[in-house]
Formats: C-alpha cells, structure tokens, sequence
C-alpha cells in the first residue's frame, strides 16, 4: 500500500501502460483518475479498477485541450482536495521517414506528446506547490535517448519529455514536488500494432534480455518512483528497456 489515499491523476489511462499503471495504483492504495480521449474505453478502464477493488474515477480529456485539461484538474480538486501524483502517460506515433513525414503527422504527435505534458503539468503545478509535495512522471522512452528510424516526431518529443523533466525537477523540486522521467523500451501494447511482425522479431533480438516488456513492468516503475521509496529521486529518467541501451 505505497499509495495509501494518494490522489493519482493518470493520462492515457483506457489502455496498454497507462491502464496497468492505474491498476497498480489502485492496488497500491491510491485513488485513481483515469483520463483518456476514448469515453467507452475510460468507462470500461475504471469498471476493471473498479472490480479489483480499487478506488477510481473516469474523466474524457484530450490533453491537447487546455480548457478540457483545467476542467478535469479543478474537478479533481474540488472533490478531493488534493493532487499528489500525475503521470502524464498519453502518447501517440504518426511514423513516416523525414522525407515523407507530413505537416500534419509532425503535429500530431508534437500536441499529443510534448504540448498535452505541458499543459497537464502546469496545470497541476500550483496545486502541488501550495500542498509543499507532489510527482509528476513523464513517459519518454529509449526512443528519447537514442532516436529512431521513422520517428522525427516521436523521438523530438521524447527528448523533449527529458528536458522538461530535467527543468521542472530543477524548478518544483525547492518547492517539494518531484519530476522524474520512464523510458520504457519496447512494451507489448496496442502502440506497437501497427510495427509489422518482422519489425517486431527484429526488436526483440536486440533486447538482451531477448523479449518485449509487458506494461505492468512500466507500471512498477511509476508506481516506485510515486511512492516515498522514491524520496530522493528527482530529475532521473528510469530506464526499463531490458538492456537495450547498454
Ligand atoms: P497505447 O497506444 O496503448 O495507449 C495510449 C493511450 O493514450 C490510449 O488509450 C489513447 O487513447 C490515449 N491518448 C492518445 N491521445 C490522447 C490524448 N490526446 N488525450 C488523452 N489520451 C490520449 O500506448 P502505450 O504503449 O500504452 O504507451 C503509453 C506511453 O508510453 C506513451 O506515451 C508512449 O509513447 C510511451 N511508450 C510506449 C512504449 C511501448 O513500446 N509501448 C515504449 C516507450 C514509450
């Protein structure tokens, strides 16, 4: 029960690493807000939570979406008091060559992945400050640390994504708040559907630990790094990619 009562926001929450975290969360003792773009999925996320036994709620956000985003975080507020945890997990791929990436992919997944962080984090920000504690987690991933083929966009953001945490641990650690960082390696999720089989083996051979991650492994990560276990760590970028990087 690492999570006991802690007030847990969760985006991209209705499924693959985003779902197992708020499960984890929940096991841990939290109270999870599931937030997602897809409303029957966020209802059938939180019905999961729910059926475990755990304590969630549901909010339909698109983190692109400011108005969308403060609505959710003052709703949040008003029932709860309190925001103790963020992890801003929503992400998306729009892959294409640097040749052949279009204007519209390459936005995409900037307002997804890099403009959604910002404004969930800001949007949190003066709450934890005020409260003198709280963590936000980032999703990076090895992708941010050392880009890939057909991933412009992608990769940018999860560089991106190090670099806000690195400021924002600089800037709200003083303040009691924490910001660190997981880069998951290749994880079994619907994100990697559209990575053809071939592709996938491929992937796999270069893990030393020779297999894909499952999103519970990502889960623990966040869940440790919520958790007091974590009391000094602060402006890291966890690494859970089976080896990959070495
Ligand atoms: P996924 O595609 O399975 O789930 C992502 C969720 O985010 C979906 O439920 C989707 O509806 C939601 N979402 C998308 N756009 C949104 C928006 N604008 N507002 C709110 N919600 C939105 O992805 P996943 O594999 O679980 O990945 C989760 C995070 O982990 C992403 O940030 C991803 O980049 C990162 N990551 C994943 C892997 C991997 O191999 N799966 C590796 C490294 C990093």
């Amino acid at each position: 029960m690492r999570l006991k009562d802690k007030i847990c926001i969760v985006t991209g929450a209705a499924q693959g690493i985003g779902l197992a975290t708020a499960q984890k969360f929940c096991a841990e003792g939290a109270v999870v807000v599931l937030c997602d773009v897809k409303p029957e999925a966020v209802d059938a996320a939180v019905g999961q939570c729910l059926e475990a036994g755990g304590r969630a709620e549901g909010h339909v956000v698109n983190v692109t979406n400011r108005a969308q985003v403060d609505a959710m975080v003052a709703a949040v507020k008003a029932r709860h008091g309190r925001i103790d945890v963020l992890v801003n997990n929503a992400g998306i791929t729009r892959d294409a060559r640097l040749q052949k990436m279009t204007l519209e992919q390459f936005d995409a997944v900037i307002d997804v992945n890099l403009r959604g962080v910002f404004h969930c984090s800001q949007a949190v920000a003066d709450t934890m400050v005020a409260q003198g504690s709280g963590v936000i987690l980032n999703a990076s991933s090895v992708v941010g640390i050392y880009g890939n083929f057909g991933q412009t966009n992608y990769a940018a953001t999860k560089f991106g994504v190090i670099g806000f945490t690195k400021t924002w641990s600089r800037e709200l650690g003083p303040k009691g708040v924490r910001v660190n960082a997981v880069a998951p390696g290749f994880i079994q999720t619907p994100i990697l559907d559209t990575i053809p089989d071939k592709v996938i083996d491929q992937l796999k051979a270069e893990v030393p630990m020779g297999r894909l991650g499952k999103p519970e492994e990502i889960a623990n990560a966040y869940a440790f790094l919520a958790s007091d276990e974590a009391s000094y760590v602060n402006g890291a970028v966890l690494e859970v990619a089976g080896g990959l990087t070495v």
